[in-house]
């Protein structure tokens, strides 16, 4: 055990590899929840072997009875044995790190992980067919991986690691990262919930500025990075880079994955700022960058009047617009964050002179007026 938790110098032995993994414990992707696997070790990196059928190849027989490929798994095309660790090493340095990997499936990436010298790995697997596979990369790294079979949406990970962790949010990160590529549809409100963790300091936050490196669809990636101005600008540039240093550090192609999704991925890196660039509740922030974005090819001042009860939309919108000293007939994805800080300023302001202000839902009031209009029709029937 010790000599296991030998620090930045562990090496998982050899091991059957992810494809072999996926046939020998029959996990076919279940595309209903868009289960796509990376197999390409130059991206995942790690250690491979053949299973006792496959041509024998001078190097070593693993602990398992498996032989080292020296294709890395890549059989001849010539890639290095653990070459690249590319996405893991996007990450920074994991040497005595705890990482929270998301999503694990057959786990290429969580090899790199347990290669890059960390000192505990945690996995939160929700598919039960992955466990055993898990379970297997377990026993090759006595003490380093954690496995849990459960959700993340809901896995309380501030409870996990060791409380010493923490460190003060101005501090500088702790030593605790979050990796991972889940399905697109869970990474998406994944990452929406933790930047509100993040304006909290709860949750993953609870450590600290806890960094996190996830997967998404390309364009989502994008748009987390996109800068003002540009066709991807949206309401999760603002979300993400009001509270994060935001990198989007990798693309990978479809083909890297089996089975290979219809579209390319995106590696985002997030790193939580020590001040937010606004400095107002997350639901407040959500609420106007939601309604600026809501017709995103007018002026903003559209959008923006949406957050005002029709009656007096005219005149609270131009009242907001002034005070934030943003000019009415920029397009939102041309506002920038600090032009968002000034109307996040003063609509908060707003909210507190009219307690009902901030419960206003423009779609509601939509509903009403048709309702009323409804019961009149009825009435004159
Ligand atoms: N990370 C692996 C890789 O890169 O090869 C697997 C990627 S696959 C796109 C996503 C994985 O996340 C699957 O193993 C799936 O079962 C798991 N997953 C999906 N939703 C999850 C959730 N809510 N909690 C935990 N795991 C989840």
């Amino acid at each position: 055990m010790a000599s296991s938790r030998t620090l930045g110098t562990f090496r998982l032995p050899p091991l059957p590899t992810i494809r072999e993994i996926i046939k020998l414990f029959r996990l076919q992707a279940v595309k209903q929840l868009s289960q796509n696997f990376l197999l390409d070790l130059r991206l995942t990196g790690g250690l491979s072997v053949f299973p006792r059928r496959l041509p024998r190849v001078p190097g070593g027989v693993g602990s398992r009875g498996f032989r080292a490929d020296p294709a890395g798994g890549r059989r001849g095309s010539g890639t290095k044995v653990c070459g690249g660790h590319k996405i893991v090493r996007k990450a920074g340095n994991l040497t005595n790190a705890y990482v929270y990997e998301v999503g694990p499936g057959p786990g290429g990436i969580t090899r790199s992980i347990l290669n890059a010298g960390v000192a505990e790995l945690l996995v939160v697997e929700k598919d039960s067919r992955f466990i055993p596979g898990l379970q297997m990369l377990s026993d090759a790294a006595p003490g380093k991986l954690r496995i849990v079979h459960g959700d993340v949406l809901t896995f309380k990970v501030e409870r996990a690691f060791p409380e010493s962790l923490k460190r003060q949010w101005e501090d500088d990160p702790p030593n605790v990262h979050i990796i991972g590529n889940l399905p697109f549809s869970v990474s998406t409100p994944l990452i929406i919930k933790w930047l509100e963790n993040v304006s909290q300091r709860n949750g993953p936050f609870a450590y600290g500025r806890t960094r996190m490196m996830l997967t998404f669809q390309k364009e989502v990636a994008e748009r987390l990075t996109a800068t003002t101005g540009s066709k991807q600008r949206s309401r999760l540039s603002i979300m993400a880079q009001y509270l994060c240093d935001v990198q989007h550090i990798l693309t990978i192609p479809g083909q890297a994955f089996v089975p290979k999704p219809e579209v390319d991925s995106g590696v985002v890196h997030f790193t939580p700022l020590t001040r937010p660039r606004i400095e107002q509740p997350f639901k407040l922030v959500e609420k106007v960058v939601q309604n600026a974005f809501q017709f995103r090819r007018k002026y903003c001042h559209r959008g923006l009047g949406m957050l005002f009860p029709e009656a007096r939309r005219l005149e609270s919108t131009g009242k907001l617009l002034e005070l934030a000293d943003v000019d009415p007939t920029l397009r939102p994805t041309q506002l920038t964050v600090s032009h968002f800080k000034s109307l996040c300023d003063v609509y908060r302001k707003m909210c507190d002179e009219d307690p009902h202000l901030f419960a206003y839902n423009f779609r509601e009031e939509l509903r009403q007026k048709s309702k009323k209009e409804d019961d009149k029709q009825s009435c004159r029937l």
